[in-house]
């Protein structure tokens, strides 16, 4: 179990196999018998709703599941709004609460209703894949898309509690196992050392997978530990972005779900990596220690698809307006990240389409 300690909340995390079913039990710790809806979806539904809807009514709520449909686009203000609706009529107040049970878009957008919900309604995370698990699920970011932008709108909101059950992850897609391996690889190079040794250790992802338990929880003290410092995103926080801003940029020029967001991640951290390295900003050899761990959990290395001009105008686009220089985040050796201001030319020279 890990805590969480921010400013004004503290909540814990429960890493455990198998807890889907004692769901119940941990949500009667913190939460009076109460109404509860499940917001989950359609992919996700069939799975694990009955688990949890059981375990909860067993402990004394009263339960109420709304479905949305799987994938990025139902993170959107109308499905916020279908939300509302469905808490509205199902008679909501703000003594009940909310089990966001899912990935990633299940997790932003559940928050971000219940965020905004009667000025805020208490919420719980049940995230169902490994990047929600690593990564999403906590630090109380929720957000949705607008037709603008990826995450234009959203709350800084924190849930009452995360409960994570590695058992979900035996049914998760391989590519998007690979999606959190990328962030569990980024955590490691920029915080955790041991960790980094760690996965150097681990076979594959089916190795990984194996030992999810250990590997969540510490990747998860990574997050944890520079969200206590920058609960509101206004400093160190940035670290976090390792390889996110060019992977962003990879994500949206070939087209959102052609290069996936960890694939985006995993290419932009060996890009940034790989100049850093030759400018002598970042440890010799780093970059092939990065490359030999990503090829390993068979993420992407290969900049051939690149196009430098489109990768540049995607960086800059929403850039401009704030000023000439662009943050980086290098390695300051693998295991400890430090921020890195350029102008934003220099930012081609990262984009470099060379073998990596
Ligand atoms: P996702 O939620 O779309 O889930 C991916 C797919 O896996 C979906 O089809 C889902 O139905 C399915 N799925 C989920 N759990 C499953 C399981 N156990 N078995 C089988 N299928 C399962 O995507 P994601 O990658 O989890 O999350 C991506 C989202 O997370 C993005 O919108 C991104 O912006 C957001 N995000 C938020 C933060 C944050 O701090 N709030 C951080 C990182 C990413």
């Amino acid at each position: 179990m890990l805590t969480v300690s921010l400013k004004d909340h503290q909540y814990e995390i429960i890493v455990k196999k198998g807890c889907l079913e004692e769901a119940g039990d941990f949500l009667a710790k913190i939460w009076q018998p109460q109404r509860v809806a499940i917001i989950t979806d359609d992919r996700v539904a069939p799975l694990y709703e009955e688990k949890v809807r059981q375990a909860v009514t067993t402990a004394g709520f009263e339960v109420v599941t709304h479905v949305v449909p799987e994938g990025e686009a139902s993170k959107s203000l109308a499905e916020a709004e279908k939300i509302y609706a469905f808490l509205a009529e199902s008679g909501f107040t703000r003594s009940d609460g909310v089990i966001a049970l899912g990935g990633g878009v299940i997790g932003d957008l559940a928050a971000f209703a219940a965020s905004t919900y009667m000025r805020g309604i208490h919420f719980i995370q049940i995230p169902t894949t490994l990047l929600a698990q690593v990564d999403s699920s906590i630090g109380g970011k929720t957000a949705v898309n607008t037709s603008n932008a990826k995450n234009l709108v959203g709350t800084f909101s924190q849930p009452d509690r995360v409960l994570i059950d590695t058992d979900v992850l035996e049914t998760l897609e391989i590519r998007r196992v690979r999606e959190g391996i990328a962030e569990i690889i980024k955590s490691a190079a920029i915080a955790d050392l041991a960790l980094w040794h760690y996965l150097e250790n681990l076979k594959d992802e089916t190795d990984l997978l194996a030992h999810a338990q250990y590997v969540i929880i510490e990747t998860l003290k990574v997050k944890q530990k520079v969200v206590e410092e920058d609960e509101f995103d206004n400093g160190n926080r940035l670290i976090l972005n390792f390889g996110h801003t060019i992977g962003h940029a990879i994500e949206k020029t070939a087209g959102y779900g052609v290069v996936s967001h960890g694939e985006g991640v995993a290419l932009g951290m060996l890009a940034i990596n790989q100049h850093a390295e030759k400018q002598g900003l970042t440890p010799a050899g780093s970059t092939l220690a990065l490359k030999a761990m990503i090829e390993k959990f068979h993420l992407p290395t290969s900049t051939e698809q690149w196009d430098e001009v489109a990768l540049f105008e995607a960086i800059t686009h929403d850039k401009k307006a704030r000023g000439n220089n662009l943050k980086l985040i290098l390695l300051e050796t693998i295991g400890k990240a430090k921020i890195h201001t350029v102008p934003i030319e220099e930012l081609k020279n990262y984009l470099h389409k060379e073998a990596l």
